[in-house]
């Protein structure tokens, strides 16, 4: 038998099936080319099912924070899976991002209800709901400002024109969203001069600091002070969940001083692996290596003190610490979309931030 074989997605299938059968189900696993191959098969058994009436369950699911909630001129919030009309990912979800798998319609008016409930609307339809800018990210440290005169930064069909992993405005009128499933969104707003950022930082823009460039850019641009700076790091992938390659920790460590701090070493502690090691011995789990521990890296953390370095107070910075990896509604239902832990089979939630 062909070592390829052994990691390929069918033979990865083959033991997850055994597992299935005697009541076990396993973590997703990586193959050795370094792709998902899980989400081909959660993808097909996807595709047999019947297409479902949109069905619309609660209200959309928002995680708000007190020391924005607190400036009567602002709105802004983090998306949750729930409450939305999607069926592409789960029955009744509020999916906001133009993925392949999901319709449009679905989306569009996902994208409203959830606005509308950033917005605190009360009755449906009661007021013309602000402008959504989002741009085509694409984990870089590229910022846009949004400026009064900013022409159309959205197709007709409600997508991005620009490109860019940071938004800033000054404009009232105006809702900037960002879009993750295991990034992190990181949101700003200046008590003093109500202009509003929003940030979308997985690793890559971590490291090149998105974060603090954009804090100095409203600096820079709209004269903002940092002590007048309120802000909150939203749910993303925590460290319990986001194992990454020694490569990550050496570029970290090399470009930040804190940056050692940022990673911990976990060792596997698998109860299936303990249980039936047998099976293991044919299909080995990648991340599952036999040499040394997993790394595993706080991006919460990293851009938090970012923050810090762009100088706002601690005390002003919330961090909402909830990981898209595993943090769970009351329900037992995964209460966000995760890049990681559904093999890229994921819907995007989307944090939003403007001045009324
Ligand atoms: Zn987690």
């Amino acid at each position: 038998m062909a070592e390829d074989w052994l990691e390929s997605a069918e033979a990865i299938g083959a033991v997850d099936d055994v597992l299935a059968s005697v009541g076990l189900a396993h973590g997703s696993r990586k193959t050795l080319s370094g792709t998902w191959k899980g989400g081909e098969r959660v993808k097909k058994l996807r595709a047999a099912k019947p297409t479902a009436e949109p069905r619309v369950l609660g209200e959309p699911g928002i995680v708000t924070v007190p020391a924005f909630d607190a400036l009567p001129w602002l709105r802004a919030g983090f998306s949750t899976r729930a409450g939305g009309q999607s069926t592409a990912y789960g029955d009744g979800e509020l999916n906001l991002g133009w993925t392949r798998e999901d319709e449009a319609v679905n989306v569009a008016a996902n994208r409203e209800r959830f606005v509308r409930k950033a917005m605190r609307e009360t009755a449906p339809g009661s007021a013309a709901i602000p402008e959504l800018v989002t741009i085509r990210q694409f984990h870089s440290g590229m910022i846009r400002l949004v400026e009064a005169e900013h022409g159309s930064l959205t197709t007709a069909e409600g997508k991005a024109v620009l490109r860019g992993d940071g938004l800033l405005t000054d404009c009232a009128g105006v809702l900037l969203g960002i879009q993750t499933a295991d990034c992190y969104p990181v949101l700003v707003a200046d008590r003093r001069t109500r202009a509003v950022a929003a940030f979308h930082a997985g690793w890559r823009g971590t490291l090149a600091r998105i974060v603090e460039r954009g804090v100095g850019t409203m600096k820079l641009r709209y004269g903002s002070r940092a002590e007048d700076l309120v802000a909150a790091v939203g749910p993303g992938i925590g460290a319990c969940c986001y194992a990454v390659g020694k490569e990550i920790r050496f570029e970290f460590e090399s470009q930040f001083a804190y940056g050692p701090e940022l990673f911990s070493e976990v060792y596997d502690s698998d109860p299936v692996r303990d249980k039936y090691p047998l099976l293991f011995l044919t299909a080995r789990a990648p991340g599952h290596s036999d040499i040394g521990p997993q790394i595993h890296i706080d991006l919460a953390e990293a851009n938090r003190r970012q923050l810090v370095d762009a100088g706002l107070r601690p005390e002003n910075i919330t961090v909402v610490g909830e990981c898209t990896g595993c943090a769970r509604d009351a329900n037992g239902e995964r209460r966000y979309y995760s890049h990681r832990m559904e093999h890229g089979y994921a819907g995007r939630m989307m944090s939003v931030i403007g001045v009324v």
